[in-house]
């Protein structure tokens, strides 16, 4: 048995912030970071709220990777403000934090015998990267460890996907969370939990990142590129957030987090030699996930005459795609140090493993493979 679930309701293209039109005489918190706030772009809700005489309250003090003690003013915000709607406006850790913040509130009123009603959750993404915005996925930071919580209370009720939030985003950043995008399709197309649901939405991703990104990349106001890239990262979280994702995010996890590496970069620095691992094109036979890397070389037009020769074409579109965009091929281009590294591999290994992306990927790793990969990874 598998599951597809749907839920937020999407408000997509120019100027869908105006379903903020339409609520009316209720009580709204919008949370954010201080950067978005000083941005301005909370300015384009707020204008929305004060012509309706909407009464709201702005948290404006998520950091990036949420902490408990971020989650918990959250919480305090929430029982004594008491909203009738939340509004998550940012990138991945606003939204994060806001998905733990109600589901915090919920548990504790709850278990308070207080009655509190879940407020409705709309959430406004201003990167195209983690899709957050239909996952029911939540990271938070205690120490230097990262806790992914999962639960459908926590999936936002409404996304709204307007790329206006998202035509001030630098270069870089665009380049790196376009790669989380296509990590997250290529690693839900071919995840144990995959489906002919989630397989559409990770082909269509993969198709619009490769056809957006360096337009996007180039030229950050084409509001084309733009959108489209926008579409591909809210498309890819509802295909991870089916059929979940696989070692290229739980090395990554890791690496990111040990050496300060964007979760995006860390993800595309990954992706070519976890393809190779996961495809297995010295083994005896051909394995399904090298069949579905080469279908997606196929949908791109790439060399694709046999399996291996598709898997190789994605490889290298996706090393051209990294070459063009200024993200390092390894993690030695990535400054990371090799004595660091390697005084630390023990660790990540374990950390790799237990990740919860390792269930589902299609081949099941040792410590001895995970090793490798890594060392690999370093410099190929
Ligand atoms: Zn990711």
């Amino acid at each position: 048995m598998n599951i597809f679930s749907v839920k937020p309701k999407i408000y997509f293209d120019k100027g869908s912030i105006e379903y903020l039109n339409t609520i009316r005489n209720k009580r709204v918190c919008i949370v954010t970071d201080p950067f978005i706030l000083k941005s301005g772009a909370v300015d384009n809700i707020v204008n929305i709220f004060k012509a309706n005489e909407v009464k709201y309250e702005i948290f404006s003090e998520i950091k990036p990777d949420p902490s408990i003690e971020t989650v918990a003013a959250g919480v305090n915000k929430m029982r004594t403000f008491k909203p009738d709607v939340i509004i998550a406006l940012g990138g991945g850790s606003s939204i994060d934090a806001t998905k733990s913040i109600i589901l915090f509130t919920i548990k504790i009123l709850n278990s308070n015998g207080d009655k509190y009603n879940r407020p409705l959750f709309i959430a406004i993404p201003t990167t195209s990267g983690t899709g957050s915005e239909v996952t029911s996925f939540s990271v938070i930071t205690m120490g230097t460890t990262k806790f992914p919580l999962v639960d459908e209370e926590m999936v936002p009720d409404i996304a709204i996907i307007d790329a206006d939030f998202v035509k001030t985003v630098p270069p870089q950043i665009t380049a790196d969370t376009a790669m989380d995008v296509l990590t997250h399709a290529i690693e839900a197309y071919v995840s144990k939990n995959s489906s002919d649901y989630t397989d559409a939405l990770a082909e269509k991703t993969v198709k619009l990142v490769f056809g957006y990104l360096l337009r996007a990349y180039k030229d950050g106001n084409d509001m084309v590129a733009r959108e489209k890239l926008h579409n591909a990262s809210c498309m890819a979280g509802m295909a991870f957030t089916n059929a979940n994702l696989g070692i290229n995010h739980s090395i990554a996890h890791t690496v990111g987090g040990n050496f300060h590496i964007p979760h995006g970069r860390a993800n595309s620095i990954v992706l070519p030699y976890v393809i190779k691992y996961n495809a297995e094109l010295q083994g005896q036979r051909e394995t399904e996930a090298a069949r579905k890397y080469a279908d997606l070389s196929r949908i791109l037009g790439l060399p694709c005459s046999s399996t291996e020769e598709g898997v190789i074409s994605i490889i290298c579109a996706i090393k051209v795609l990294m070459r063009e965009t200024n993200i390092p091929s390894n993690l030695k281009e990535a400054n990371v140090n090799k004595n660091e590294l390697f005084s630390k591999l023990e660790s990540m290994v374990d950390a790799a493993l237990k990740d919860n992306c390792t269930k589902t990927n299609p081949r099941i790793p040792s410590k001895e493979d995970i090793v490798s990969l890594i060392k690999e990874i370093y410099e190929d």
